[in-house]
């Protein structure tokens, strides 16, 4: 097989500097300013590697443009407001938004459109999407404005923040690591842990007699915990639709996926997707540890229906021909049946507002 130009690069740096914590090893793998995977590629669609809700079907960004328009009344209607998304892809989700929110008198005008993107590919096609409302691109949260309040989305985003790997077993706590073996392979290894790691790990570990890997992602932490210290300032709420599970614990959830199939983790650094299941339990500690309010999880399909997209697909079959109508359907079912998206997928708010009284729809 042949080697990716940035497995040569890991390889340099393992040799160098000794084994690779998973966490090192996953940000590269997505984020290496040359050969990183979304550094270079647009990776949804059938031709891609995977695909998303957005790409699936317009009513998932009408139902989240419609749940942005209640939330944005529900604060008083701000005449100016940060609408901020964290990982926008093609700015698929971003367009339905604009567009099902484009009749409500006053959003348009009070919304600054912020876009948090690390892939100059994406930024491009975002540009090309949504060139028309004037976004501003930022690297982190440090570039927003202060004292305005904020409303942030952010579909499949947290997955692909990078996670570390403890293995706990009794009371011993190793970390994963990637590492060559002696045909010149990279393997998985161990090492011991350190005490900052064990420390989060005890956090989202469930019960601690129970055996098996536990996943941390300090950058996902570090992250949220920075959104809501500024929501907690500028008050607003975010909305996070990601996989993963409710209830923290053990769970080896890191995953490869190439060509809408997956592999193993190391055989492809840097031209397969990683990601890593979300820990909603977690998510919402964070919250409300910051002094939020945490809304959910519920499940997507839960969330969706709630917003009525079953009504809205009624309403766009009446209109449609009998190709449009099967696709309206299959794509319904994609994004909420419970054997598809519908309860892999959750979505999570955390909200903050003086008076603590906001009440997003869906939950
Ligand atoms: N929300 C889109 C895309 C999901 S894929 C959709 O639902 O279709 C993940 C997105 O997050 C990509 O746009 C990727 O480039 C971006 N991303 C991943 N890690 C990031 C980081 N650390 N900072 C900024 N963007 C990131």
């Amino acid at each position: 097989m042949a080697e990716t130009p940035l497995a040569k690069i890991i390889r340099q740096r393992i040799e160098q500097l000794g084994p690779m914590d998973m966490g090192e090893y996953m940000a590269l793998c997505l984020g290496h300013p040359r050969y990183g995977y979304y550094m270079t590629r647009d990776p949804f669609g059938a031709s891609g590697d995977f695909t998303t809700a957005p790409e699936i079907s317009q009513m998932f960004g009408e139902m989240i443009g419609l749940w942005i328009a209640d939330v944005w009344m529900k604060m008083g209607s701000p005449s100016e407001f940060i609408l901020l998304e964290c990982g926008p892809g093609r700015g698929t989700l971003m367009g339905d938004i604009m567009r099902s929110t484009r009749t409500l008198p006053g959003l348009h005008e009070a919304a600054r459109l912020y876009l948090m993107e690390m892939s100059p590919v994406l930024q491009k096609a975002q540009k090309a999407r949504l060139g028309t409302y004037d976004p501003i691109w930022i690297d982190g949260l440090e570039a927003l404005p202060s004292a305005v309040p904020l409303i942030v989305v952010g579909n499949e985003f947290l997955d692909a923040l990078p996670v570390r790997q403890v293995i706990r077993n009794g009371a011993s706590w190793r970390e994963r690591v990637v590492t060559i073996d002696q045909d010149g392979m990279f393997c998985f290894g161990e090492k011991e842990a350190d005490l900052f790691l064990i420390e989060a790990a005890r956090k989202t570990g469930g019960r601690e007699d129970v055996e098996g890997v536990v996943e941390v992602s300090f950058i996902l932490n570090q992250f949220l915990k920075n959104l809501f210290l500024l929501l907690k300032k500028q008050s607003g709420i975010a909305l996070f639709m990601d996989y993963g599970h409710e209830c923290s614990g053990v769970g080896e959830t890191l995953q490869a996926v190439q060509s809408h199939r997956f592999t193993s983790v190391l055989d492809f650094p840097g031209d397969s997707d990683l990601t890593a299941h979300v820990d909603f339990e977690n998510v919402g500690r964070i919250a409300r540890e910051g002094g939020l309010v945490c809304h959910g999880p519920v499940t997507q399909s839960r969330f969706l229906r709630e917003l009525g997209i079953e009504v809205r697909a009624e309403r766009l079959m009446k209109g449609a021909n009998d190709v449009q109508k099967r696709d309206i359907e299959s794509s319904l079912k994609r994004v909420i049946d419970t054997e598809q998206m519908g309860s892999l997928f959750k979505v999570i708010a955390l909200s903050y507002d003086p008076k603590m009284t906001l009440e997003p729809a869906g939950f």
